[in-house]
């Protein structure tokens, strides 16, 4: 085993949104510090476009670009997957028995989607009109299907939270629901959802409702995919009946399935995870219950909050702070509040801006009432957040924030998809 020696001032595990724009910004604002990002991967995927794609509305290659050309060149990049953690010796080890070795530690692996957990899933996902846009080579076929589809059950899934981007479900029941319309073709549309409710904000979730009754679509609360039968194009859902747990087959013509997500392996192992296996971080400060020198963010840390890319650009700013604090030894000065925004697509053209923070507070960034679908919304998620996103947050820029508690009145606005 090999051990880096002398350690890096700062350590980061996993150059995806969050990684590399920690990465980014600590190297604008303190330059001299030595920073290793530690990244199997030579790819970095845009995921937030993959709903776009599924819809025929982005092209793929669009969503990914090289690691090498995405790390501060002046940051240290050690290709290989980190395995565990040794927070007692300030080094975490790596596949092939190396060990880095660190001042301060961000955890940001994201999170890994589970599905072999839905049997019969791996076997049938890229064919017999089963897909899914929760993985890049799978987007594309998506939007095949949809093209394909001539009418027939059009069955779209969500899994037990957390999972990334909790609209994305959803969506592409809009993007298909609004595509076969202005085809002509009819469509059964149905729903099936783990959970009680569209949304876990219910002020948004009122307005997913009448968005899902426009569209004649049926929604399921309480199904949980477990199965996948390809050949005879059946899904299996877990239920709770009042007799007590049931499975229910559901017949389909095109499936779309959200796999269940979980922490990565090697974090839900370690002592840094909390009882969900996810990185045990104060929320509003993101550093470790247990370790002032471990800090996490993203998707695979513990902050109760929607695992989306907006969530992380709001996170950077609190956690680079918080971790320049540590270093000067000083009180730790960032606060983060929870904030999450949800760009929910509900046509091909227009979008439903949700904006939240912590305990479901509605924080949009402007004065309209967001639970109207609108076509600016449209433009924003499809040509502004990409930009936003290669271009300022992973460079390690800051961008104004304007999200701040609104009152609107409590009777839903005509909210026409
Ligand atoms: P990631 O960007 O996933 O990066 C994690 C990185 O860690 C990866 O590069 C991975 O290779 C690396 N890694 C994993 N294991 C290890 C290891 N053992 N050692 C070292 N490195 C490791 N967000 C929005 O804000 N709006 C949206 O509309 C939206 N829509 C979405 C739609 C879909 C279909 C999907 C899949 C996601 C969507 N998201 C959306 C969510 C958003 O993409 C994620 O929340 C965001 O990418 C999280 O960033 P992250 O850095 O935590 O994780």
């Amino acid at each position: 085993m090999t051990v880096t020696s002398p350690p890096f001032d700062v350590v980061i595990v996993g150059g995806g949104f969050a990684g590399i724009s920690v990465a980014a910004r600590l190297r604008r604002v303190r330059p001299q510090l030595t920073i290793a990002v530690i990244e199997p991967s030579q790819r970095h995927f845009y995921q937030p476009a993959w709903t776009l794609v599924g819809g025929g509305a982005y092209p793929i290659q669009k969503t990914c670009r090289s690691e090498e050309a995405l790390i501060p060149s002046d940051c240290t990049w050690i290709r290989a997957r980190c395995v565990g953690f040794e927070p007692a010796q300030q080094q975490v080890s790596l596949e092939d028995s190396n060990s880095v070795r660190y001042r301060i530690l961000v955890v940001a692996a994201g999170l890994q989607c589970n599905w072999q957990q839905v049997e019969g899933l791996s076997e049938t996902l890229g064919k017999n009109n089963v897909s899914s846009n929760y993985a890049y080579e799978y987007a594309p076929y998506t939007w095949e299907c949809l093209q394909q589809y001539r009418g027939g059950q059009a069955v779209f899934t969500q899994p037990p939270a957390p999972f990334k981007c909790a609209g994305a479900p959803q969506k592409i029941l809009y993007l298909a629901a609004d595509h076969w319309r202005q085809a002509g073709i009819s469509a059964e549309l149905d729903f099936y959802n783990a959970a009680s409710a569209m949304f876990s904000v219910p002020f948004y979730s009122q307005a997913l409702d009448a968005i899902m009754t426009q569209y004649g679509a049926r929604a399921h609360t309480g199904h949980n995919l477990v199965a996948v039968e390809g050949a005879t194009k059946t899904a299996w859902f877990a239920l709770q009946t009042p007799a007590g747990p049931a499975r229910k087959s559901v017949k389909f013509d095109f499936l779309h399935v959200v796999p269940p997500q979980g922490p990565p392996e090697f974090i839900r192992q370690s002592a840094l995870g909390d009882a969900a296996g996810w990185v045990s971080v104060d929320k509003h400060t993101l550093q470790h219950l247990a370790h002032e020198n471990i800090f996490a963010l993203g998707d695979c840390c513990s902050a109760p909050t929607s695992k989306t890319a907006a969530a992380v650009k709001n996170q950077v700013p609190v956690l680079v702070e918080n971790l320049l604090c540590v270093l000067d030894d000083r009180p730790l000065a960032g606060r983060y509040d929870g904030y999450a925004s949800c760009p929910l697509v509900t046509s091909r053209g227009k979008v439903m801006l949700a904006e939240f923070c912590y305990d479901g507070l509605v924080t949009p960034s402007f004065p309209l009432d967001p639970r109207v679908p609108r076509r600016v919304n449209w433009a924003l998620k499809k040509y502004f957040l990409p930009r936003l996103y290669w271009n300022v947050i992973l460079r390690g820029y800051s961008w104004p924030d304007l999200h701040k508690p609104r009152v609107f009145p409590e009777r839903l606005p005509v909210v026409p998809p």
